[in-house]
C-alpha cells in the first residue's frame, strides 16, 4: 500500500481536477489520452491561458534540483504521465496510473482535435526546418489542420519579445514548444501572461520524431519500458540524462519510500 506518512506520497485531489499521484514531490494527473485531449479541448473552449507538461523521470529529477521548474510543474493545468518510469514509480508507491500520455501521441491526437474543431496550431522550437516537416506530417494525418506558424527560434530570453509578438500575431489556440525540458516549460511559464494562448504544451523531441529525424523505439521495446536502452544505443551522448532518469530516479524512489516507512513504523528502525 502507499505510504501516507510522507506528504510527497500523498495523492492530491483538488475538486477542480481529477486524481493526481505525487512522485518525489511532483504531482502527475492520472489521465488517459482521451481524457487529456478532452481536458485540453475544455481549456480552449473556456479561454484563459493554460500550460500542459509531459512529465518523465528526468522532469522529476530536474524539479528536485530546480525550484522554479518544480513551481512551474505545480502550477501547470495538466501534467501528463509521459515515460514508463513514471508508471512504474506510481505502481511502486501503490497508486497506479492508468497509462502513458506521451508528447508525441498527445501532439498527434491534438492535431486531429484541431482539424475537427478548427483550432489553430503553432509549432515553436527544434532545429531549422524540423517544425515545418513535423507540421507537414501532422497535416497528412489530420486533413484540414490549420498550422498558423512554424519557427525554430531559441529559448534565449533575449529572443522572447520577438517570439511573443510573432506568436501573438498568429493567434494560435494551441502552441507546441519543443526546446526540451526544463527550458520549454520555463519559457511557456514566463511568456504565457503576454501570449495569452489558450493552451501551450512543452513537447520535447516530438518534432524530431514527427519529422523522421529521430526514430521512435520499436513498439516491443516501448512496451517493455526499454525505450531508454534504445535511446542510449542510438544517441550515446544522452548517457548522463539516462543515468539521471533510470538508476538515480530509482534510487531516490527506494530511499524515499524507506524513509516514509520508517516514519510510519519507527519501531522497525529500533530493530536495525
Ligand atoms: N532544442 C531547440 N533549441 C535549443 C535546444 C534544444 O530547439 O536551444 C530542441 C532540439 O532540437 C530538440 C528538442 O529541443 O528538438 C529537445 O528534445 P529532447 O528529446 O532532448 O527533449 P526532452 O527529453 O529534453 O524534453
Amino acid at each position: 500500500m502507499a505510504d501516507v506518512a510522507d506528504p510527497s506520497h500523498r495523492e492530491v485531489q483538488p475538486p477542480h481536477r481529477g486524481r493526481r499521484v505525487v512522485i518525489l514531490g511532483v504531482a502527475i494527473d492520472d489521465v488517459t489520452e482521451d481524457e487529456a485531449v478532452a481536458r485540453i479541448d475544455t481549456m480552449i473552449q473556456t479561454g484563459g491561458a493554460h500550460q500542459v507538461c509531459t512529465v518523465n523521470p528526468e522532469f522529476v529529477m530536474e524539479a528536485g534540483r530546480n525550484p522554479t521548474f518544480a513551481a512551474t510543474l505545480a502550477r501547470a493545468a495538466l501534467c501528463t504521465p509521459d515515460g514508463f518510469g513514471i508508471l512504474l514509480a506510481a505502481r511502486y508507491l501503490g497508486q497506479p496510473l492508468r497509462g502513458r500520455v506521451t508528447g508525441v501521441d498527445l501532439t498527434r491526437r491534438l492535431a486531429l482535435l484541431a482539424a475537427t474543431r478548427g483550432y489553430r496550431l503553432f509549432l515553436l522550437g527544434a532545429a531549422p526546418g524540423v517544425a515545418e516537416a513535423a507540421a507537414a506530417a501532422l497535416q497528412r494525418e489530420a486533413a484540414g489542420l490549420q498550422v498558423v506558424g512554424c519557427f525554430a527560434g531559441s529559448p534565449d530570453p533575449a529572443e522572447e519579445p520577438v517570439l511573443v509578438q510573432m506568436i501573438s500575431a498568429a493567434r494560435p489556440d494551441i502552441l507546441l514548444v519543443a526546446y526540451g525540458h526544463p527550458r520549454q516549460d520555463l519559457w511557456i511559464a514566463r511568456t504565457q501572461p503576454q501570449l495569452a494562448v489558450p493552451v501551450a504544451l512543452g513537447v520535447g523531441g516530438t518534432f524530431d520524431y514527427l519529422a523522421g529525424r529521430v526514430p521512435l523505439a520499436p513498439r516491443p521495446l516501448r512496451r517493455l519500458g526499454l525505450e531508454w536502452l534504445y535511446r542510449l544505443l542510438r544517441q550515446p551522448q544522452r548517457w548522463r540524462r539516462i543515468i539521471d532518469a533510470v538508476p538515480r530516479f530509482t534510487w531516490r524512489l527506494l530511499r524515499q519510500r524507506e524513509k516514509a516507512m520508517l516514519q510510519e513504523h519507527p519501531d522497525v528502525a529500533d530493530h536495525r
